[in-house]
């Protein structure tokens, strides 16, 4: 199999990327000069994984395949993992497909490119804690569903316990533990209004963090006002407390031990260890090294998204964030656009912060965005922001479905919870 162009991870920056440059190649030239690869068969928008964590997104509805995105957007998905790549060669490798009860699908297989973009994103980052083996992630959909699963379980355990208390320990200050904490007490509260008053329960959240103040990458007015909204709706904030070690019924931190029925590990980033083996430099994360036009040292290979380090002002790099993975599928399909027409394409890539917003549950959300005419940043909170908030997720629908879908699916998703209520029980 043999593609002009080969994106490997279909998420928020691959899938955009794929999406763009299929509809500027059109119905004839995309499918067959365009390929992504991802290994999911569906594609959840990362951005919302806490919302599936706490039941509060439904994943079957969430999820877009990626096949009839394919076809809407002309250009061609293959399920696989990639497991081997040859810059030199511009040849890589998927993962044999097995089914779940061990029987061959789909066998190994090769597939060369002229240009490549690695768009594989993220995983977590332990820093070595102790006991990780305890701890859910939210990486993909599935640690999301799985969480979700337990999370039910020990509701329901919960309300017949003898002390009618769950102890949840979010570790990690950081938007994604801040947003499911907020959505977790969310559903907490849901769950307790469906419930008789003999199966009502307590639940403790803890959010821990090791810096001195929650969302530390953010404006201190925007941390203040996350931890006092938190503080609100009973979750419990501790900053400046490092977790030393993971047990099954406790966190260990330098201050105290706290009780946990359930913990939640969103304390940071960290890309495949198997990324450092394909012959292209990667940092102490196992991003790949990019320069500003992301691409790596191999003629043809780029790197975008979370799974990339690329300077931005001097001695920062371009975060791992959604926007950033939005403005390099842009730049990039700009880029191979113009080698593809055999053009120069000089153009450096400049990622324009503007601004972040966390949503605090339903209809709340604070953050800081970025003036355009000022230049500098002004702060937003409650039902503006949360509304800010929910239209980045429809920007990226927007980028993969188009205006008119998008407008029908967000009505269709209003109506679904109209119907069968705001939380997934099942
Ligand atoms: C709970 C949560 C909340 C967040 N909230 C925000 C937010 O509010 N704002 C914000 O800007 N950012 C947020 N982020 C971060 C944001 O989701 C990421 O920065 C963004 O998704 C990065 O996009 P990406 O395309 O680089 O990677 P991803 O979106 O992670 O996509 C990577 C894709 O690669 C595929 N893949 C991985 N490995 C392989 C392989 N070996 N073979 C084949 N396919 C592979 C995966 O299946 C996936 O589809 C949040 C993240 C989480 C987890």
């Amino acid at each position: 199999m043999h593609y002009d162009i080969v994106i490997v991870g279909g998420g928020a920056g691959g899938l955009e990327l794929a999406s763009k440059l299929g509809r500027a190649f059109g119905r004839r030239a995309g499918p067959e000069k365009i390929l992504l690869i991802d290994r999911s068969p569906f594609h959840i928008w990362k951005p919302t994984l806490h919302e599936v964590a706490a039941g509060t997104l439904n994943p079957q509805q969430e999820g877009l395949s990626y096949s009839i995105l394919a076809r809407s957007n002309h250009f061609s998905f293959v399920m696989g993992e990639l497991t081997a790549f040859d810059p030199a060669a511009k040849k890589l490798t998927l993962k044999e497909v097995h089914h779940p009860n061990g029987g061959l699908i789909i066998p190994e297989r090769n597939i060369s490119f002229s240009r490549c973009v690695l768009a594989v994103g993220c995983g977590s980052n332990f820093f070595g804690t102790p006991g990780s083996e305890h701890a859910y992630v939210l990486e993909n959909a599935q640690d999301a569903q799985n969480f979700h699963t337990h999370l039910l379980n020990l509701f329901a355990r919960a309300s017949y316990s003898q002390d009618k208390l769950l102890n949840v320990v979010i570790v990690g200050g950081g938007a994604t533990g801040v947003e499911l904490s907020a959505e977790m007490m969310e559903a907490y509260h849901e769950i307790q209004e469906n419930s008789g008053s003999g199966q009502r329960f307590r639940i403790n959240i803890t959010l821990i963090e090791a810096a001195p103040r929650i969302l530390s990458g953010l404006p201190e007015k925007v941390s203040a006002q996350a931890t006092q909204a938190l503080r609100q709706k009973r979750i419990n904030v501790l900053t400046a407390t490092k977790v030393l070690e993971i047990f099954p019924d406790k966190v260990q931190t330098d201050q105290d031990a706290i009780p946990a029925d359930v913990v939640v590990w969103a304390a940071g980033i960290k890309a495949a260890d198997r990324n450092r083996e394909y012959g292209l430099p990667v940092n102490r994360i196992n991003q790949f090294e990019v320069n500003r036009q992301l691409q790596t040292p191999a003629e043809g290979v780029y790197a975008m998204g979370d799974c990339a380090a690329c300077e931005w002002e001097s001695g920062k790099f371009v975060p791992a964030r959604a926007q950033a993975a939005h403005q390099q599928a842009d730049y990039l399909c700009g880029l191979l656009k113009a080698y593809e027409k055999g053009r120069d394409f000089t153009e450096p890539f400049v990622y324009k912060d503007s601004g972040s917003l966390v949503s605090l549950g339903n209809n709340h959300g604070v953050g800081n965005l970025m003036g355009s005419l000022s230049g500098g940043s002004f702060f937003i909170e409650g039902l503006i922001a949360k509304y800010m908030y929910m239209s980045l997720h429809l920007m990226h629908h927007k980028a993969i479905l188009g205006y008119t879908k998008t407008a029908l699916l967000a009505l269709a998703r209003m109506a679904q919870k109209r119907v069968s209520g705001r939380l997934k029980l099942h």
